[in-house]
């Protein structure tokens, strides 16, 4: 019996993630099959999916756990439980507006157009703040909706700032802040339970040593 992770194929998460496994002491087999592959000194086996498809996999036990940002786990609204922080993939989902715009609060967002890849995080956070606005969800470069006269408003994903500084917008709203995590499956067996635990241990170790 091995123990299934999904981590990112490609993209900000997949280096870390990697690197997270091997500083656990796990030896990934870097194979010809860059979909699939299994570690050589524990038994796990590692899936490379698009971020946005690992919560549905968890929770279809398709994979058994993954590593995935925080931001994602919760705009698509999976039964998956979060199981540890990890330090890495730090971000925040942030609303911005046009440099030019005089944003003094939240209200300033009523009644407006926002675009976002993240619907339900934004629409959640508008319900808590009392906001009716028009939500436009686009899947990429929200960045330059505001621009082309798409949205007044948008929510993006921030690290430093400087997209959305070249971009001419400046950040009114900190929504989120994100982080990667390792994110489980509810009915893992208590099998995969052991497995778990074991790995979670060689994390936490990882982290304390860092720290
Ligand atoms: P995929 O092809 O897997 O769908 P993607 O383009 O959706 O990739 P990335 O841009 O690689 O995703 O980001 C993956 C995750 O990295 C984000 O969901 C987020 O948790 C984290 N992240 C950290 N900093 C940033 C940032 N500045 N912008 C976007 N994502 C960030
Ligand atoms: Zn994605």
């Amino acid at each position: 019996m091995k123990l299934k992770i999904a981590i990112q194929k490609s993209g900000r998460l997949h280096d870390d993630s990697i690197k997270l496994l091997k500083e656990c002491g796990i030896d990934i087999n870097n194979g010809v099959n860059k979909l699939k592959t299994e570690a050589t000194n524990f038994p796990l086996e590692v899936f490379f999916l698009r971020d946005d498809d690992i919560p549905q996999y968890i929770e279809d036990g398709v994979a058994d756990i993954g590593i995935v940002g925080e931001n994602v786990v919760l705009e698509k609204q999976k039964q998956v439980n979060i199981v540890q922080k990890l330090g890495f993939g730090k971000c925040r989902l942030s609303m911005a507006v046009e440099k030019s715009v005089d944003y003094t609060s939240v209200k300033d967002l009523q009644n407006k157009r926002i675009a976002t890849s993240y619907p339900v995080i934004v629409e959640d956070f508008l319900k808590r703040n009392g906001i009716t606005a028009e939500i436009h969800e686009i899947s990429g470069s929200v960045e330059i909706a505001p621009g082309i006269g798409l949205a007044d408003a948008i929510c993006d994903l921030v690290s430093s700032g400087s997209t959305l500084f070249m971009n001419g917008l400046k950040e009114v709203e900190t929504v989120l802040k994100s982080e990667a995590v390792l994110a489980a499956c509810h009915q893992l067996t208590a099998e995969q339970q052991v497995l778990l635990d074991k790995l979670l241990f060689r994390i936490q170790a990882v982290k304390k040593a860092k720290n």
